[in-house]
This record gives structure tokens, sequence and C-alpha cells, in this order.
């Protein structure tokens, strides 16, 4: 069943349109990657969806329902978080208070639910459980990158949404980052990634959209798109 449908999702600034009637699906328990080149669309879909601006036209349904008109905050609570482009963790909070702003807004939460997010956050980032005192604008950009995931998963969420994780890291920390996402959609978490880092995103995706200026152009599975020459050509350097 799609957990997340977007159809004919157009958004505009001003005269400039940056997306044009899209229409994405993501399946429950997948993977899918929306790739694109600088100024392509991936972050503007990414808030057309959370409703962070405005849509020119277009809907999204999530489990079935129609979130298009609904507030940022009752999207996240239904089940969607959203780790927006640069990070924005809270610099001069702890790492500890970072995780536990994550579980905030979440009326259903339980303190045995929150430890367990918590322990399972540990399991899976040992290096931010290592700096749990230590302020979040003292880690190094790949722990806060870690951190932004993390805090998200503190949501408990239904779908995890992750805008350029890749951003600015070296690519021995993009590698750990991307096994991270590979580990957390195997714990059954559904993964909507938008990503410059064509290669490395369509080589861990169930399904993968391509976004040119505003229009997808192209989709099919990971491992279809990978190997798809005029992706080759325009995305990973062949
Ligand atoms: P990048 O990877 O460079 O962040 P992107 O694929 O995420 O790019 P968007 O940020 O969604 O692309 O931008 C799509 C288009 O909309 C671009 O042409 C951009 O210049 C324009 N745009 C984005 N935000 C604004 C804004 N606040 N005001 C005006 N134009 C904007």
């Amino acid at each position: 069943m799609s957990l997340l449908k977007i159809e004919d999702l157009s958004i505009n600034y001003g005269y400039i349109s940056a997306l044009r009637n899209a229409d994405i699906v993501v399946n429950e328990g997948e993977l899918v990657t929306l790739i694109g080149g600088n100024g392509a669309g991936k972050t503007s879909t990414l808030m057309g969806i959370s409703n962070l601006i405005p849509k020119a036209g277009g809907n999204v349904f999530f489990k079935g329902q129609d979130i298009s008109r609904l507030s940022p905050e009752k999207i996240v609570k239904m089940g969607i978080a959203h780790v927006p482009e640069g990070r924005k963790i809270f610099p001069d909070m702890t790492v500890y208070e970072n995780l536990v702003s994550g579980s905030m807004g979440q009326p259903k939460q339980t303190k045995e639910k929150f430890q367990e997010l918590l322990e399972m956050n540990y399991l899976m980032f040992p290096r931010l459980k290592e700096r749990l005192t230590q302020a979040g604008g003292s880690l190094s950009g790949g722990e806060q990158q870690m951190l932004a995931i993390a805090r998200g998963l503190m949501m408990d969420p239904d779908l995890i949404m992750l805008d350029e994780p890749s951003l600015g890291l070296a690519p021995i920390i993009v590698e750990e980052i991307f096994e991270l996402l590979v580990r957390i959609r195997q714990k059954g978490k559904t993964i909507l990634l938008i990503e410059q880092n064509a290669s490395m995103a369509l080589s861990i995706a169930d399904r993968g959209y391509v976004l040119e200026t505003g229009t997808i152009t192209l989709e099919g599975s990971g491992e279809e798109l990978l190997h798809n020459p005029a992706i080759i050509k325009a995305y990973l350097g062949g």
C-alpha cells in the first residue's frame, strides 16, 4: 500500500516555478530517493509535503488521508519526520536535549517508548551516546547529521524524509550515514531521501525519481536508474 502519495504537485516562488506537476509514490517499507542537481526542486518538494511552503497545485496523501492543507505540526504528529538540509540541530543544547526535543509534541509517547527509542538510537549511533552532554554545535559535521537523523527517529515516525544528508561531508562519513539509512530501513521505517549524490542514493534505494528543473523526467528501481546511460552521463560522471 502507498504510504505517501503526491499527486500533480506544483510549487512556485513568485514567478519562479520550482516544481511542476510532480507525481511521487512511496510505499510502506520502501527507501525511495529523489535525485537531481542544484536547484532541481528537491528541497521544495519536501517543503511542499510538510506544508512549509504553499502549493501552487496538487495534493499530498499520507496513510490514505489528504494532508495537503494540514499544518506542519499536524503533519509531524501524523508520523512524518522531516530532517532538513543543513541539519538544523540546536547548537546550544546538548546532544541529549536535542534528542529529547525530537520526541516532543508526540502526544502518545509513553516513558517506556521514549526510553526504547533512546536505546535504539544509542545502539545505532554509539558516537552520540559518548557525547550526550556535549553541545550540539560542537559536534563534527557528520555527527551533527547523525544527531539530526536520530532526533527525527525519536518521533518514532512512519516516514522519515531526509534532505541531502551527505551535503558537505567527507566521502567516508557519507558512507557511514548511508549505511545507517540502510539499517533504519531494515528496521521497517519508510524513507524518502533527497540527494545530489546520485550514485550513493541509487545504490541503496528501492526506487528513485529524477528531477530536472522542476520536472520529474525518469523513475525506476534504484538498480535500473544506476545503469541508465542518461543518468550515468548526467549524474554519475561517465
Ligand atoms: P539544492 O540541491 O541546490 O538545494 P534543490 O533541488 O533542493 O536544490 P530547491 O531548493 O527546491 O532545489 O529550489 C528549486 C528552485 O526554486 C530553484 O530555482 C531555486 O532558486 C528556487 N527557490 C528556492 N527557494 C526559493 C525562495 N525562497 N525564493 C525564490 N526562489 C526559490
